[in-house]
């Protein structure tokens, strides 16, 4: 048991090293595979033994090995998350077949999150394939929730559609789709995912605008209240979804 949350925790770390080449590249056109990684301060290529996830980081002090600039603590900080919530995933969803849908909806979810965040788009390059493998997925392991699973995607999808059309310039397209694939891997506890999304976003946009850093106009991605509802829905949705139902009498 002890093994495999060891083993879980290199993987993650390994595929969070993965999502930072994704967060970098992705947005700025660049190809995922070419050039290997290399410096963005002087280009210089990272040799293998410089590019270990959160290892070669604390081994080089943060800094490049031929220029000496500072690499960003986030390259770290996105392989920790990555690999610590690779093992609550194999803590809650053992180590079986029922681990895929959740590691691959992780990885997504913290790659559009970053990505989101700094450049506002969530890339249909993500959201598309880990929905459709997703679903894939849910079905295979748990066939005789496929009705569930089609109906939280079409409908979380269709409301979000409604938002964005009301009112243009608020939910992109790219939130429909991040929704759509959602539904399919949460079922119908994406409801929790939602709901704290727009919880979120509502505490964070007023709190924004109390210190001032914004106006009431400037607009926040969604993706990351989203990204941060998703994942409390993937490992907290049913006694969440139980509480809220409770809540409203039903
Ligand atoms: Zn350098």
């Amino acid at each position: 048991m002890i093994l495999s949350f060891i083993l879980l925790f290199i993987i993650g770390a390994a595929i969070g090293s993965f999502l930072n080449v994704c967060i970098y590249r992705l947005p700025r056109h660049e190809s995922i595979i070419a050039p290997g990684s290399h410096c963005p301060a002087c280009d210089a290529p990272l040799s293998w033994h410089d590019n270990i996830p959160l290892i070669s980081y604390v081994w080089l002090r943060g800094k490049c090995r031929r220029c000496g600039q500072p690499i960003s603590i986030w390259y770290a900080v996105v392989e920790l998350l990555t690999a610590v919530l690779f093992v609550m995933a194999g803590w809650k969803f053992g180590t079986g077949a029922e681990l895929l849908p959740p590691l691959l909806l992780i990885s997504a979810l913290i790659a559009v999150f970053f990505i989101d965040l700094e450049h506002y788009i969530i890339p249909d390059v993500i959201v598309l394939p880990a929905a459709a493998v997703g679903l894939g997925l849910m079905i295979a392991i748990q066939p005789h929730r496929w009705a569930e699973l089609l109906v939280a995607g079409a409908v979380s999808g269709a409301f979000f559609l409604a938002l964005a059309l009301i009112k243009p310039g608020g939910m992109g397209i790219g939130d429909v789709k991040l929704v759509v694939a959602l539904g399919f891997f949460l079922g119908r506890t994406v409801v929790v995912a939602l709901f704290t999304a727009f919880l979120l976003g509502a505490l964070v946009g007023v709190a924004l605008i109390a210190a001032g850093g914004r106006s009431r106009k400037s607009r926040l991605p969604f993706g990351p209240f989203l990204a941060v509802g998703a994942l409390l829905a993937l490992f907290y949705g049913a006694p969440l979804m139980d509480k809220y139902l409770s809540l409203f009498g039903g």
